[in-house]
């Protein structure tokens, strides 16, 4: 029992040896950084934007989803609206340092308005400063889906329009059934 304990041992360390070897002579898997750009994958999730509608309007509509489905509850927001009725948020804020890029607020997102962009450069001194307010998170063009707004998908209530003054003709939509 003794004697086969030690040829274990030795084999068990001649096979470390060897594994170290080999690795020794493969391509290193560390890269320098900054020195050298690192790969991300085309859906990597990072720095969180909010964007605007193809017509420049802000899409976010502070309808709360995104706060509420995130699962760490670092975004906080508050509704406020203007002369048109036109819903936004009188303030909106990310805390970076607790965010983990899920992704969940992107989704929930009806608008459009929260996106997640490949920008991982976020570490700071300062805690604080990884809060974002609109300024910060706010950007000019319309992210990933270019042609879409809210708007003009969902509609805006119309104060004129008189009653039972209806368009559209009623669908059955049994009719839709395959
Ligand atoms: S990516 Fe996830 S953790 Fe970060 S704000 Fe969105 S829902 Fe919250
Ligand atoms: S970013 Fe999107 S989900 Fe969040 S409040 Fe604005 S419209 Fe709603």
């Amino acid at each position: 029992m003794y004697i086969k304990s030690i040829i274990f041992g030795i084999i068990t360390q001649l096979r470390s040896i060897f594994i170290t070897l080999k690795h020794a002579f493969q391509d290193r898997e560390t890269i320098l950084y900054p020195e050298n750009s690192i790969y991300l994958a085309p859906r990597y999730r990072g720095r969180i934007v909010l964007t605007k509608d193809p017509d420049g309007n802000n899409r976010c509509v502070a309808c709360n989803l995104c706060s509420v489905v995130c699962p760490v509850s670092c975004i906080s927001l508050q509704k406020t609206q203007d002369q048109s009725g036109r819903w936004f948020p009188k303030f909106f804020k990310i805390n970076f340092s607790r965010c983990i890029f899920c992704g969940l607020c992107e989704e929930a997102c009806p608008t459009t308005a929260i996106q997640l962009t490949p920008d991982f450069e976020l570490s700071d001194f300062n805690r604080q400063d990884l809060v974002y307010n609109k300024k910060n998170l706010s950007i000019s063009g319309t992210g990933k889906y270019h042609n879409y707004n809210f708007y003009q998908q969902s509609g805006v209530f119309i104060t004129k329009r008189k009653k039972n003054n209806i368009h559209a003709t009623p669908i059955n939509i049994k009719d839709l059934l395959p």
